[in-house]
């Protein structure tokens, strides 16, 4: 026996790639192209270091508050984070603690299989269907807990209330996560389902539709005995997870909601245009209810595309997995980026 017996055999998350350079354009971590609120900034300026010596409020009290306040919950059954990474993984940790396997489907979030292998989940995968849709009768069966991202990534499809509904109808006994870290783009939230099923945790991000993938932040919204073990969890690990700046900007930021509905707005916009073009160009996408496009094209392979479009800097995400491998999931950028994006593509797709 050595000790490098002992060190975690583990494959980690791969994030989108963040070349060593500055002048490019970076559609493949699904980031938003325009600033937090101004209302962020001033309270990030405006924030007196002299606090940074004590303590974050522990629970992210004031943060809570905010959000329970946006919601139209009680504090009780917020829960709050380092980024909807660090909730899913608190949560998967506090969740997921029987023999039998949790489910999900063959393609959603990656990070899911990380987790469940490094903390030791048994799992097992619901394969979609040929266009990426998730049967709700599928996830009726013997498991130690469902996630669904709702809407899915990568593949940019939104479901409604009725299919959250049907499979929290068939998971009574297990709990049932909805990833809503793009719901915000025009997707269904699971937010009215929290009065009727004390089982259902629901996990939102501030990296995406708030632009602070940079800060870390997101939150979970649950049944108190949910969010409970979440804090009993977190307490266990780390007792002070989200620091002091980190809260000021993430209330500011909840708080500007006109703010907020006018950049949603404009990423919509764009996505919306942005979709005519490439199927004009010959690709195949469903309808988004994200800020990002999943797309493949008949002709083209889109490992040459990806290859193609990083020769002009500009970098978008393709995964090297079985099923989605001919495709490229393609970021929302400002309009000058989607214009360059645009003119690129149309250079390389030949009518
Ligand atoms: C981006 C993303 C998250 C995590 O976001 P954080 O930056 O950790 O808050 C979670 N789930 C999905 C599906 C995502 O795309």
């Amino acid at each position: 026996m050595s000790w490098r017996d002992n060190i975690i055999k583990i494959e980690p998350y791969v994030a989108g790639e963040q070349p060593n350079k500055t002048d490019f354009i970076k559609l493949n971590a699904n980031e938003n192209p325009y600033p937090p609120s101004p209302r962020v900034k001033e309270a990030v300026a405006r924030f007196d270091t002299e606090h940074l010596k004590k303590y974050p409020s522990a629970n992210a009290v004031p943060l809570v508050k905010a959000i329970a306040k946006r919601e139209g919950l009680k504090p009780e059954n917020v829960f709050a984070g380092n980024g909807t990474d660090d909730v899913l993984s608190l949560a998967f940790r506090a969740f997921f603690n029987s023999e039998k396997p949790i489910i999900f489907p063959d393609i959603t979030y990656s990070f899911n299989t990380v987790w469940c292998d490094i903390l030791k989940i048994p799992y097992e995968t619901v394969p979609v269907d040929e266009n990426f849709n998730i049967s709700a009768e599928d996830y009726a069966r013997e498991n130690g807990g469902v996630v669904i991202a709702n809407p899915n990534a990568p593949t940019s499809i939104g479901r409604d209330l009725t299919f959250i509904r049907e499979i929290l109808d068939c998971n009574r006994d297990s709990v049932v996560i909805i990833d809503e870290a793009y719901v915000d783009f025009g997707g269904t939230t699971a937010v009215p389902l929290l009065k009727e099923y004390d089982n259902l945790l629901i996990t939102r991000t501030f990296s995406k539709s708030r632009s602070l993938a940079g800060m870390r932040l997101g939150w979970a919204m649950g049944s108190a005995e949910l969010v409970a073990a979440l804090y009993a969890t977190k307490d266990s690990m780390n007792s002070y997870p989200v620091d002091s700046i980190a809260q000021s900007a993430g209330v500011a930021s909840i708080e500007d909601e006109d703010y907020f509905q006018c950049t949603l707005k404009r990423v919509i916009a764009t996505r919306e245009r942005l979709t005519k073009e490439l199927r004009a160009m010959g690709f195949s996408l469903p309808d988004s209810q994200t800020n990002f496009v999943f797309a493949a094209h008949p002709k083209y392979y889109a490992k040459e595309i990806f290859e193609y479009l990083k020769t002009k800097d500009i970098y978008v995400r393709w995964f090297n997995k079985p099923r989605i491998d001919n495709y490229l999931r393609i970021t929302i950028g400002s309009d000058e980026e989607t214009d360059a994006l645009i003119a690129a593509l149309k250079e390389f797709v030949k009518p």
